[in-house]
């Protein structure tokens, strides 16, 4: 593997990424092993495709921005909408982080990282794909092949960060991460250029961010809990 700084762990740098005939850049290594997880998959009759792979910091940063001044919702674990209004700066930090990352600190800005769906069983469904648990579980349309992700995806190197809600992010059973760079990137990440980053961004809210950010990076990034 071509050496990661940390402009690319961060989002800011894509040129290391491969395109994928959709679209989706995924790292070469995380390219070919995904190939090969999706033709296994196809021989069980599953359309096993991305949904979202790699992205960047600025589009992070403007779902962030949103979501702080309300433009966007947020939601309980439970999936309730909250009044923005009535949230201190912490508890629209953890409101946000429940569903989204914080810019520099997504797994989606590593290239390792991808979110999956069963493409033909969705259109068959003839719904649209929301990302909620209950398309992953009893008779939702990527139910089949988030069986068989949960069974085969260590076969490929893959594995999924978020399969338990730990007080983090919210369970995400579509979100898979290739072990041996991701982990190589965890040991990697450096907190200070991240603080850096953030600091000299427009970021809103990042008084209540930066003092907190080691905690912030375990607790979602790396789904470590609380
Ligand atoms: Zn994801």
């Amino acid at each position: 593997m071509r050496a990661l700084n940390i402009n690319h762990i961060m989002g800011l740098d894509n040129s290391h990424l491969l395109a994928l005939s959709d679209g989706h850049f995924l790292l070469p290594e995380v390219k070919t092993a995904f190939e090969k997880m999706q033709a296994a998959a196809a021989e069980a009759y599953l359309d096993l495709q991305i949904c979202s792979s790699y992205r960047n910091f600025e589009r992070q940063l403007s779902i962030w921005n949103r979501k702080w001044k309300g433009e966007l919702p947020l939601y309980t674990l439970e999936g309730e909408l909250l009044d923005h209004s009535q949230l201190s700066d912490d508890e629209k930090i953890h409101a946000i982080m429940l569903w989204s990352a914080l810019p520099g600190a997504s797994r989606h800005h590593w290239g390792s990282d991808l979110d999956f769906y069963d493409k033909q069983s969705v259109e068959r469904a003839n719904t649209k794909l929301e990302l909620v648990p209950s398309e992953y579980e009893n008779d939702g349309p990527c139910a089949r092949l988030s069986d068989f992700i949960d069974l085969h995806a260590a076969d490929f190197g893959f594995y999924l960060p978020y399969a338990t809600y730990v007080g983090g992010v919210a369970r995400e059973p579509w979100h898979i991460s290739y072990k041996p760079i991701a982990e190589k990137i965890q040991q990697e990440f450096d907190i200070d250029a991240l603080r850096k980053t953030l600091s000299d961004s427009e970021l809103l809210g990042k008084e209540a961010v930066l003092p907190q950010l080691n905690e912030l990076v375990l607790r979602y990034t790396y789904n470590k809990g609380v």
